[in-house]
């Protein structure tokens, strides 16, 4: 810390790392921009590096994971707020109409694996786990029955009640085939939809667009589910309304219906995996008990979640790694296992099992929207990075150049990432943010 604040740049680096909005391991880039006249090939202006403290650039990691990068994932779930609530109530390019389109919010749940210590509420009081009156005992002498009322932070809950019976392939499996569950739910979806209204699935294409807004959502053990918003448009997508025979509730029976039959194989093991039977479907509308700030905000408090809250690791597995010493829940140490097992099955190689053991077998994106659904996180991202720019520009740092006119080369590379623990609290005072705990660095 006092190297750093002894360095005769110091101004500049603080200046850095304000600028990298409290990130909490940032990227070194190094490398130059130069920009060039087009027409008589003058160097305008040149940017390197080679000035900068350390002669490294430092600038946001971008993670969207908040136990990685407090700072970069709020800016993350922001944007995915701001996705997911302009596809509800419009703006950020779609029209304000959109806000009364036919919209559902639908909440799809992985089966059951074996029994599980859960805490359920009823009427504000705390129920019994598992209160069974005649209780089996299973083939390794576990009671089948727990009569505890959980506390919400029990480090029981999500784990099963007796491990040996329970289905640790069948959990990691269903976590991998789920992005595929998930497609054939929208084909068959929409299918319904089309037969409910009388139409062919072509026909139907033709006068209404369905589109889809999902995160994954980790429970406690260990499985994902998926929280999605589905809403009807016209042929053009959001700018144009659905016809006035497509209806909300049309679209949840077809959703009700896609959820209980869809099934996806995994051949090699002679297994099938569907939904669970617990299934919620709800309209939302802009004055009812589900609203549109309600829906966008849970969607985006998942977008930065990753399966780390189910107690596993925050990185890959790696080949060296020795299971029995990983630093997670036994849970999560027998689900990762059977990710391994299953991964060196020759048959399985698609799903990739070995390099998804850290997610549990999930290897699809947290978040998700079909290509209609409202803005995307790219365009919002250019968005601040031109704003950021302008406000450069009028501070005098870049010149103001005609973007038609001048040519940009870049070169950068990539030149390390994070901060020491001195530069952490230093980078902590300077954004207003919280000191990390241990072991921030990582070398990913
Ligand atoms: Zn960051
Ligand atoms: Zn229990
Ligand atoms: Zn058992």
């Amino acid at each position: 810390m006092i190297h750093r604040l002894h360095q005769p740049d110091y101004d500049r680096w603080a200046s850095q790392i304000k600028r990298t909005g409290g990130c909490r391991q940032p990227i070194h880039l190094r490398g130059k921009v130069e920009h060039y006249d087009q027409a008589t090939g003058d160097l305008l202006h040149r940017y390197t590096t080679r000035t900068e403290p350390n002669g490294v650039l430092r600038v946001p990691c971008k993670t969207r994971r908040a136990s990685r990068c407090p700072a970069c994932a709020e800016v993350y779930r922001a944007d995915t707020y701001q996705l997911v609530r302009a596809g509800l109530v419009g703006g950020k390019g779609v029209p304000e109409t959109v806000s009364s389109h036919p919209c559902l919010f639908v909440t799809l749940t992985a089966p059951s694996f074996g029994a599980v210590h859960t805490r359920r509420e009823k009427n504000g009081k705390v129920l019994p786990c598992h209160a069974r009156r005649d209780a089996e005992t299973c083939s390794h002498g576990h009671v089948m029955s727990c009569t505890d009322r959980h506390s919400a932070d029990d480090q029981r809950l999500g784990e099963p009640l007796c491990p040996d019976c329970y289905d640790y392939n069948g959990s990691v499996l269903f976590n991998a085939v789920s992005p595929e569950l998930w497609r054939r739910f929208t084909l068959a979806l929409r299918r319904r939809f089309a037969r409910l209204n009388g139409l062919t699935v072509k026909a139907l294409r033709e006068q209404v667009m369905i589109s889809f807004a999902k995160v994954a959502e980790y429970q406690r053990r260990g499985v994902v589910h998926f929280h999605a918003v589905i809403r009807l448009d016209g042929p053009d997508g959001p700018s144009s309304p659905p016809p006035a025979w497509a209806r909300a509730d049309a679209l949840a029976e077809a959703a009700q219906h896609a959820a209980e039959v869809v099934t996806t194989e995994v051949e090699p093991l002679g297994r099938t995996f569907r939904w669970g039977t617990q299934l919620d479907v709800r309209r939302i509308t802009m004055d009812g008990d589900l609203t549109e700030q309600a829906v966008a905000a849970y969607i985006a408090k998942y977008a930065t979640k990753a399966a780390e809250c189910v107690g596993t690791l925050d990185r890959r597995v790696q080949p060296l790694d020795n299971l029995d010493e990983l630093p997670v829940r036994e849970h999560a140490r027998r689900l990762i296992a059977a990710c391994m097992r299953l991964g060196s099955h020759s048959g399985l190689a698609d799903l990739r099992l070995v390099h998804w053991a850290h997610m549990l077998g999930f290897r699809g994106h947290f978040s998700t929207k079909s290509r209609r659904y409202s803005t995307t996180l790219g365009d919002l991202r250019a968005a601040r990075e031109e704003h950021m720019r302008a406000e450069e520009v009028s501070t005098g740092r870049l010149p103001l150049f005609d973007e038609d006119t001048v040519l940009v080369i870049a070169h950068w590379e990539y030149a390390g990432q994070g901060l020491s623990i001195g530069e952490q609290a230093l980078a902590a005072a300077l954004t207003g943010t919280r000191l990390p705990g241990p072991a921030v660095m990582t070398d990913e």
